[in-house]
């Protein structure tokens, strides 16, 4: 089922939490909502459940209004990061609750518990009481109890973030599948960028009650609208610089380290003063294609899988590089030639009020 918010507005007292937010979730998505902490995206996620009203604007689930509809009549699933299953209940007991609640038979009420159970992969785990189970097992049920009532709208608030790092890895592709196997349209809140970045079909990043950017992972990765997206998202590497003019179908920007060709927007064609921007994991040690910097290494770090370079450059710069799959060993005070790819770099406007 569709989800939209059409311009919400929500305070708290005299502090506005969401600021005249839109949004569009596609039947069958599972959407993203990422952003630094008290951004506002939990009360986001409490107004689609129904636990708080708007104060201005309108939440849709497909064709139907929902403002003012109760919480019990929207539904939607909801998994909270603490799990809420009651302790004094069995697994099969927590999840059957929400068709008891509903009314459904109890012949039919442990098939569909026995279905839900079967898609977490937890069947074996009925008759367990929730304090027989690990952290990843709990949240498993609790994503079988939101799934079990067969909601249009599933919503995840933080579902991974009190699991160790190894089980979070894990749940993500468990989620992904459960995702898959389901399609019911999903609004997933997390501040983990590596988790929205690997689940997401698209995702919302929001700063201050408002949605910065909005789009799939490798948009929003690779094109940030603002410097506040590309930080939030990732490491980025920054050079302030200067639109010169154009050459071979690039726009030709002078940075006090070097110079450029890159793509530059329509809207920052004339706009003179730039920032460049590009990834730790974009610069290569090599003097190819056109944007080339001089730089003195000035410390390693070997992680096996990858090395993590701090560099100096020419106008005393630092910036960071991640090579993959590190071979031979650079040393500091070693002289390099890093080069960035023209499509690897992205602009924005150098006024840090557009920022
Ligand atoms: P986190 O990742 O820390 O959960 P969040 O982005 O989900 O953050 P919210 O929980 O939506 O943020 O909170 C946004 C802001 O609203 C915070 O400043 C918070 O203190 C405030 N807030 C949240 N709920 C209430 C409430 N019931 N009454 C008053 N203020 C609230």
């Amino acid at each position: 089922m569709k989800v939209a918010l059409r311009n919400v507005t929500k305070h708290f007292g005299a502090t506005t939490i969401l600021r005249d937010v839109s949004l569009e979730v596609a039947d069958r998505e599972l959407f993203f909502l990422l952003g630094p902490s008290g951004c506002g995206k939990t009360t986001l996620l409490r107004l689609l459940a129904g636990f708080y009203e708007a104060d201005a604007g309108e939440v849709w689930f497909g064709s139907q209004r929902m403002d003012g509809v109760q919480p019990h009549r929207r539904n939607a699933g909801m998994v909270f990061q603490n799990y809420a299953l009651w302790p004094h209940l069995t697994v099969e007991q927590n999840v059957a609750y929400g068709l008891e609640v509903r009314g459904i038979p109890t012949g039919q009420r442990r098939e569909k518990v026995m279905e839900g159970l079967r898609i977490v992969r937890m069947e074996g785990f009925a008759d367990r009481s929730p304090n027989q189970l690990s952290g990843g097992q709990q949240q498993r049920v609790a994503l079988a109890r939101a799934l079990v009532v067969e909601p249009d709208v599933l919503l995840l608030d933080e579902p991974l973030s009190n699991l160790d790092a190894r089980l979070r890895l894990e749940m993500r592709d468990e989620i992904r599948r459960i995702h898959d196997e389901t399609r019911i349209t999903t609004i997933y809140v997390t501040h983990d960028q590596q988790e929205a970045l690997s689940m997401a079909d698209r995702m919302a990043v929001m700063r201050d009650g408002v949605i910065e950017q909005l789009g799939p992972p490798r948009e929003v990765y690779r094109r940030p609208v603002n410097r506040f997206v590309a930080d939030f998202i990732g490491e980025a590497n920054w050079l302030a610089g200067r639109i010169t003019g154009t050459e071979g179908g690039w726009s030709v920007v002078e940075t006090t380290a070097g110079s450029f060709r890159v793509a530059a927007p329509a809207s920052l064609r004339n706009a003179g003063t730039v920032q460049l921007g590009f990834r730790p994991e974009a610069g290569r040690f090599d003097d190819a294609g056109p944007n080339r910097l001089d730089a003195v290494i000035e410390q390693s770090t070997y992680l096996g899988d990858t090395e993590q370079y701090a560099l100096r450059l020419g106008d005393n710069t630092r910036i960071r590089l991640v090579q993959m799959n590190p071979g031979s060993l650079r040393s500091p005070g070693e002289r390099v030639v890093v080069s960035v790819a023209p499509e690897q770099c992205f602009l924005l406007p150098s006024d840090p009020g557009a920022s």
